[in-house]
């Protein structure tokens, strides 16, 4: 059964990473995301159903267009393969042995797919789409209104008022002292909703951690102050990696 299950998963993967593709490239751009279904960033040739099977086609074709010959980015190949695995690591963590329910799958697995073509905009176009961090505000909302989920309303309505008008103040500040967005709108929705499904206990670490990975990056690979730094793909990587380390650190900590 759970041999079925993950073969299920990696093929829903792999076809929802393609769709995060189109995603990634075309909501900066404020193009529509379904017609046409897949095509040519670069001559806009439609790409046959046949020519789109995720990841095989990108193997098969050497990573360029069939028409034109354009070569498509490594990062589609990337997204094809990490969704899947991904949702299968959910699965292993929250799957069915944790909670009959898989309330905490699909939560878990919502919230960690989300992430991945907010990392790629954010990490590509410098842009958070409102239309992928907005959504998770009801969608964690709902979830807290579950009976057997992890978190109650109560937390997670306040965690997000808080984390929203204090991002909000602070972005504000920030305009004021330096007269430029130190924080934009993108990375306030996003920090919000993401607050709706970790809740008061996770946020901080959330916050935290998600700003220290930035530094270390800004001081590695940037050190240019006036370059526009894409915070949202740290939040990105720091929320995949507390929902499968969150609990366990939280509880080394509290011992
Ligand atoms: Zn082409």
């Amino acid at each position: 059964m759970t041999a079925i299950i993950i073969i299920l998963l990696a093929i829903f993967g792999a076809a929802l990473g393609s769709f995060f593709n189109v995603l990634i490239h075309r909501l900066p751009q404020n193009k529509s995301i379904i017609k046409p279904l897949s095509s040519c960033a670069s001559c806009g040739y439609k790409i046959p159903f046949y020519l789109n099977i995720p990841i095989i086609s990108y193997i098969v074709l050497k990573g360029k267009c069939k028409n034109c010959g354009a070569s498509i980015h490594w990062h589609h190949l990337v997204v094809e393969i990490i969704t899947p695995l991904i949702l299968i690591a959910v699965f292993f963590r929250y799957g069915a042995r944790y909670n009959l329910h898989h309330v905490l799958f699909f939560k878990y697995a919502i919230l960690c797919l989300v992430m991945i073509p907010i990392f790629f905009t954010d990490a590509l176009h410098k842009i958070i789409p409102h239309v992928l961090s907005i959504p998770l505000i009801p969608i964690g909302l709902l979830f807290s209104l579950h009976p057997f989920s992890d978190l109650d309303f109560k937390n997670a309505a306040i965690t997000a008022l808080v984390v929203f008008a204090f991002l909000y103040i602070i972005a504000l500040l920030y305009m004021l002292i330096r007269k430029q967005a130190g924080l934009g709108g993108g990375d306030i929705w996003l920090l919000t909703g993401i607050a709706t499904f970790l809740g008061a206990l996770n946020m901080p670490f959330i916050f935290i951690l998600s700003a220290l990975l930035g530094i270390l990056w800004f001081v590695i690979f940037i050190r240019d102050r006036d370059l526009e730094f894409a915070f949202g793909t740290f939040i990105a990587v720091t929320t995949v990696f507390w929902v499968f380390a969150g609990d366990r650190i939280i509880s080394l900590i509290w011992i």
